[in-house]
């Protein structure tokens, strides 16, 4: 079996491809060991057809993958992960974004025994104040809500041993962000941090309605949270009313005026929207269990068997 894949999506690179190539390739040579590199092209308009063609027939460790057209750079790491067939796998941009010296150190880390290595950026040089504060809200409410262990400023560039691999291959969900999935099979993790440089051509292709359709496909796999919400909301507003009734009813008993038949009409507007909340939250509740059973997650994940018959 080979030992390493390096995936790369490849979306309009034209600029950086031969780049990248040249930067990386004397890096994995310097390991002595076997690799592959798998580009996927993700339906590019410019000459990144070509070039990944031309790279591949100079050199057969490169693999290239053309999508018949763009489907998105979730879709393209997923392409990446199952035509890989090394042990460890090591998903990186084209635009040299992710530095390939940062590649061995986690190729360092995995020979230490773990299964996913993260590259976490601990600066992000040439990135807007807007993105950078929207990454910032948006991991720390995935945390939330998902209650699952996402980690913070920590993008696709990663080492994904070979189990690993196979236990995201083996969640079939159609809406998938890469990172999300990570969390949620497990497994031993560990960072390696690095400044961030600017891309070394071109400009990125997340737009803003890129990055909240990329936001939505990892919040929506992964919690009840939108689904459930109502009931909470209902049970507040239902408490809420009750003591705005039993307040009202102290009042009135006590001689106490308050505005009259009116101010009755909060509380008990409050009880019926609070019955009508509660109501659509437990349908929901029925929604979410439906969308785990066609998601069809596998229940567990093992990561290591012992004394078991092979
Ligand atoms: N990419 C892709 N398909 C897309 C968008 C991007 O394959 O629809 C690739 C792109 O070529 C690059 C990586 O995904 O290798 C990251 O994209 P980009 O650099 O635009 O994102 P940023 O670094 O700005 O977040
Ligand atoms: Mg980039």
């Amino acid at each position: 079996m080979l030992k390493y894949s390096i995936i790369v999506p490849a979306y309009n690179e034209e600029k950086s491809l031969d780049l990248f190539y040249k930067a990386v390739t004397p890096l994995m040579d310097g390991l002595n060991e076997e690799y592959e590199m798998i580009f996927i092209n993700d339906g590019s308009r410019d000459a990144t057809k070509e070039i990944l063609d031309g790279l591949a027939q100079k050199d057969n460790r490169v693999k290239v993958c053309h999508f018949s057209r763009n489907f998105g750079q979730q879709a393209a790491l997923l392409c990446g992960l199952k035509e890989s067939s090394g042990q460890a796998v090591i998903a990186m941009d084209a635009d040299l974004q992710d530095p390939p010296e940062v590649a061995l150190q986690m190729i360092e880390k995995w020979k230490e025994g773990f299964d996913i290595v993260h590259g976490r950026r601990k600066k992000r040089n040439g990135e807007t104040a807007f993105k950078k504060a929207t990454a910032y809200v948006y991991y720390r409410f995935m945390r939330k809500i998902t209650k699952m262990d996402m980690p913070a400023d920590v993008g696709d560039f990663k080492l994904y041993d070979r189990k690993v691999v196979n236990a995201i291959l083996s969640l079939s969900e159609h809406d998938r962000l890469l990172r999300a999935q990570v969390a949620w099979v497990g497994f031993k993790q560990t960072f390696v941090d690095f400044e961030r440089p600017e891309r070394v051509a071109g400009k990125t292709h997340y737009t803003l309605k890129k990055m909240i359709k990329l936001a939505e496909s990892g919040v929506f796999p992964n919690t009840d949270y939108t689904l459930t919400f109502p009931i909470k909301l209902g049970v507040l507003i239902g408490f809420l009313s009750v003591v705005c009734f039993i307040t009202f009813i102290v009042l009135a008993c006590s001689g106490v005026s308050f505005g009259g038949l009116t101010a009755w009409l909060f509380p008990t507007i409050g009880v019926a929207v609070a019955i009508l909340l509660v109501c659509q939250g437990l349908a929901n509740m029925h929604t979410a269990m439906i969308y785990r059973e066609v998601q069809n997650r596998p229940i567990y994940i093992v990561s290591e068997k012992i004394n078991f018959d092979k």
